[in-house]
């Protein structure tokens, strides 16, 4: 979900209670295709610890990038389903779906917003 301006029409992705464009705050909620192209990205060798936890290291990287929605608005996101070992075979351009990453359990359960290849 994202919000939008009803005043400018701005569109943000998490979505924002008010407006940093013109600062009003009459936003409404607007549900997203979950479909977008990758706009940029990098492979990251050493993460944060919960990254290293999860087995990333120099010799599994993982890739990170911005994806720009159908609707206009660009998030950050982990991509999945790329070969971060490889990031040549990464394209900018490559359209993406969004896919929700579940970690953890019980009250600790955390959901990750990420991205794949179509
Ligand atoms: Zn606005």
């Amino acid at each position: 979900m994202g919000s939008r301006c009803k005043q400018c029409a701005a569109l943000f992705v998490p979505p924002r209670p008010i407006c940093i464009k013109c600062h009003e705050s009459e936003m409404e909620w607007v549900e997203m295709t979950g479909k977008g192209t990758l706009a940029a990205f990098t492979a990251i060798s050493i993460g944060p610890a919960f990254m290293a936890e999860e087995g990333y290291n120099r010799k599994n990287p993982y890739c990170v990038g911005v994806v720009e929605l159908e609707e206009g608005a660009r998030v950050d996101a982990r991509i999945e389903r790329v070969d971060a070992t490889q990031p040549e075979t990464i394209k900018v351009g490559m359209p993406m779906i969004v896919k929700f990453l579940h970690r953890g359990e019980g009250v600790d359960k955390k959901t990750y917003l990420a991205f794949e290849p179509v």
